[in-house]
């Protein structure tokens, strides 16, 4: 029987309330898009299981479950993280602003061993607004940000639209798999069908 390497890549999804956080995420993983807000209670990640080159890598994504408004996100939520995903709102010139705190939260909290060359992407979000007309902040603004930052992959987004989603995604599985942590569990008589499963998980935090 042939052993196949599965690997558990942890994904932390950061940024103010509304900009779409949870909504990418749904998106994402459920296919699925709502108008209505609510913010993000109870559940705090969903998992997408994904085959990269003959690596099946599970997706775990996590969410803030709407404490970023207070950032007390506590311990359990940053640790082991092995991507960080930092959402803005390109009509909301403040959710570009705060990047920079949530950055910064970031490293301070997650505390990753080089903090030089750990994975984070930035995700400009709802750009099919107003077909874009109410725009505030540029893809250059945006990219310059990323540059400083020792060039922070960027991508702009609709949840709605699920325009950029996939790719944005695939993008932080590489990337995350790139900086894996030790984490691998291995697995016997995986079947090689691409398959996605979904479960919901919490934290005692
Ligand atoms: P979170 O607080 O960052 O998790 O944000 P949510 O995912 O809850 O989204 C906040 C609001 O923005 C909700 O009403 C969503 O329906 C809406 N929203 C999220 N993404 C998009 C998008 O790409 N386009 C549009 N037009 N609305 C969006
Ligand atoms: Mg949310």
């Amino acid at each position: 029987m042939s052993m196949r390497r599965r690997t558990l890549l942890k994904v932390i999804v950061l940024g103010d309330s509304g900009v779409g956080k949870t909504s990418l995420m749904n998106q994402y993983v459920h296919k699925k898009f709502s108008q209505q807000y609510k913010a993000t209670i109870g559940a705090d990640f969903v998992t997408k299981e994904l085959q990269i080159d003959d690596r099946i890598v599970t997706l775990q994504i996590w969410d803030t479950a709407g404490q970023e408004r207070f950032q007390s996100l506590g311990v359990a939520f940053y640790r082991g993280a092995d991507c960080c995903v930092l959402v803005y709102d390109v009509n909301v010139m403040r959710s570009f602003d705060t990047l920079e705190n949530w950055h910064e939260e970031f490293l301070k909290q997650a505390n990753p061993a080089d903090p030089k060359t750990f994975p984070f992407i930035l995700l400009g979000n709802k750009i099919d607004i107003d077909g874009g007309n109410s725009r505030v902040v540029s893809e250059k603004k945006a990219k310059d940000w990323c540059a400083s930052k020792g060039n922070i992959p960027y991508f702009e987004t609709s949840a709605k639209e699920d325009y950029n989603v996939d790719a944005a995604f695939l993008s932080i599985a590489k990337s995350a798999l790139a900086n894996e942590h030790d984490q691998d569990i291995y697995f016997q008589g995986i079947p090689d069908a691409v398959t996605e499963t979904e479960q919901r998980g919490g934290c005692a935090c």
